[in-house]
């Protein structure tokens, strides 16, 4: 049994980080602020502290309350869209809080450390799918947070050896398979959730941001992971950085479109989802697909969701269930 440290573990991903590591036997502690994490995200099993990477006392008392087999780090400002327009929040929030961190895991030893990091990395990537050393051109001031970690953790291996696997991915979607984990963000501004709440009714209907990207049907094409397999992942890369850090990208390896996804929430469904079509969002690539052949390869990791209806299912299946979201 292990012990960790989830920071963002009531959002989205970190809450279903910490759903993984809860259900092998190891013991989870979370910090989050709660400001887009669910408290009643967090399963009983785990330890919730309440509390903000900004504070720097806070953030040396909880990574010195180890040992840790592992720190997981979650905790973000996470929104492409957002960034463009409050860059600065971006690069000081995510940026800073974020060295805060890597800086207390050090000076507490803390043996490994997973930041999840991102796809918006390369924004105008050289092949497709894009591998981990394809050129880094953050897309937006969120992507450039998350190059400024990155970076600080290699300093932190060179000048420390302290070891860190950095996960970019690219659209974790779907929810928890056993319903106990979803989607709920406020506001809400990804596909699948909004495409999935204009067909129910509780959202108004879907506007597509472009449909004349050079894709083969206009609108952009993203790299859908199930949040179960992201989660996965990470616990594969920390067996993997026991000797050296590593860099893994992660994707289904198959791009959706965003018409796709429309498709796929139809199907499942069987409502129709209403939708116009928009103006391109500021800092949206044409295409993000990974190439995840690094990670298949030295760590056995495969998507178990890698059908998109089935991702699609799962967001469906729980949002039914939570019209309200956690709140409800
Ligand atoms: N998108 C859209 N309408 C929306 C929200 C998203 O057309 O209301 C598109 C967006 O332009 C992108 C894709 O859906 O191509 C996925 O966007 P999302 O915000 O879910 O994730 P991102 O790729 O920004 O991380």
């Amino acid at each position: 049994m292990g012990r960790y440290l989830i920071t963002g573990g009531a959002g989205y991903i970190g809450s279903h980080m910490v759903l993984a590591l809860c259900d092998r036997g190891d013991e989870c502690v979370v910090f989050d602020n709660l400001q887009q994490g669910h408290a009643e995200a967090v399963p009983a099993a785990a330890r919730l502290i309440v509390g903000d990477l900004a504070d720097g006392a806070a953030v040396d008392e909880v990574v010195g309350a180890g040992p840790w087999d592992a720190v997981f780090h979650f905790a973000s400002l996470s929104l492409v869209g957002e960034s463009m327009r409050r860059p600065f929040d971006y690069l000081m929030i995510n940026g800073m809080n974020g060295i805060r961190l890597i800086d207390a895991c050090v000076r507490h030893k803390v043996p490994k450390f997973v930041l999840s990091s991102t796809a918006n990395l390369f924004s105008i990537p050289d092949e497709i799918p894009i591998p981990e050393n394809a050129t880094i051109r953050p897309g937006s001031p969120y992507g450039e947070s998350k190059h400024i970690l990155e970076n600080a953790l290699i300093w932190a291996d060179r000048i420390h050896g302290f070891r860190s696997a950095r996960i970019r991915y690219f659209n974790a979607a779907g929810a928890d398979p056993k319903g106990r984990a979803g989607e709920d963000h406020h506001p809400e501004t990804h596909l699948i959730p909004l495409a999935i709440d204009a067909a129910l009714g509780l959202a108004p209907p879907l506007v597509v941001f472009g449909d004349d990207y050079a894709t083969r049907d206009g609108t952009c094409i993203r790299d859908y992971v199930h949040v179960a397999d992201v989660a996965d992942a990470h616990l594969r890369a920390i067996g993997q950085i026991n000797d050296s850090s590593a860099v893994y990208n992660l994707g289904n390896g198959e791009g959706h479109s965003v018409f796709d996804v429309i498709r796929a929430v139809e199907a499942v469904s069987g409502l129709k989802v209403p939708r116009s079509i928009g103006e391109r969002r500021a800092g949206d690539p044409a295409a993000l697909v990974a190439s995840s052949a690094k990670l298949r390869t030295e760590t056995g990791w495969r998507p178990r969701y890698a059908d998109l209806e089935t991702i699609v299912a799962t967001a469906f299946q729980w949002r039914k269930g939570h019209l309200k979201g956690y709140a409800g």
